[in-house]
């Protein structure tokens, strides 16, 4: 079943066009790369599937609803849960402040999520200013899934952070994977990203130019459109 589906979307920041075509699914229970070359588009779609840019043109729909035009606070309503890149949490919130402002009902609670990442209940009472990159990133994800998402989006999920750090966050998004949580993930760190997604999506120039399982990304495009 189609859980999010983008088909020729265009969208702008004022008159500058930034997104020239781009087409993308997720289906239930998958995990998704949306991949490019700097500057292709990749943060543009996810801000225009949560409603914070402009689409002019193209539909997206989230469970078969059009959401594209929507405001922000419903679009995360529906069941849409954003780590966004640069993490922003609260921060003159603990870390335990940070989740329950985040909470709605759910499977997801305080208890589940630090099970996730047990360094959010060590940390759990100090502010989220003083925290590590790498926690920081634990506490935004967490705060992403107290929200219950249907589909959780990350971008950048592991950008600037130590590689013991950066295994945390894909074993994370490994076992969210595992219990059937959708996602859609944008990141540069191929092999990891290869390894956990069930399908990929590249863009360049702001258009989808290629769709298809890990194993489908030959090295020549790897080279082509990612620049590896
Ligand atoms: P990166 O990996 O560097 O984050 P990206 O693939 O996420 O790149 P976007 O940030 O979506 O790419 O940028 C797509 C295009 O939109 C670029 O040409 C960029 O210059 C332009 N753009 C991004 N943000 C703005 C903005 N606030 N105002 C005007 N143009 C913007």
């Amino acid at each position: 079943m189609s859980l999010l589906k983008l088909e020729g979307v265009e969208s702008f920041y004022g008159a500058s066009q930034a997104l020239f075509g781009v087409s993308l699914e997720v289906k239930q229970g998958e995990v998704v790369a949306l991949m490019g070359r700097n500057g292709m588009g990749k943060t543009t779609t996810i801000r225009s599937i949560f409603g914070l840019v402009r689409v002019r043109t193209g539909s997206i729909r989230f469970e078969n609803r059009d959401i594209a035009g929507m405001r922000p606070h419903r679009i995360a309503r529906l069941g849409l849960g954003l780590v966004p890149e640069g993490r922003r949490c609260f921060p003159n919130l603990t870390v335990s402040e940070n989740l329950m402002a985040a909470a709605r009902t759910g499977e997801w609670t305080f208890t589940k999520v630090v099970e996730l990442f047990p360094r959010l209940a060590e940390r759990r009472d100090q502010y989220a200013n003083t925290l590590s990159g790498g926690e920081q990133q634990m506490l935004a994800v967490g705060r992403a899934l107290m929200t219950n998402p249907r589909l959780l989006v990350l971008d950048e999920a592991t950008e600037g952070l130590a590689p013991v750090i950066r295994q945390d966050i894909w074993s994370a998004i490994a076992k969210l994977k595992a219990g059937g949580q959708s996602i859609l993930v944008v990141d540069k760190t191929l092999s990891e990203l290869l390894r956990v997604v069930d399908r990929c999506f590249i863009l360049e120039k702001g258009a989808t130019v290629f769709e298809g399982a890990p194993e489908a990304l030959t090295p020549d495009m790897q080279d082509r459109y990612l620049g590896v």
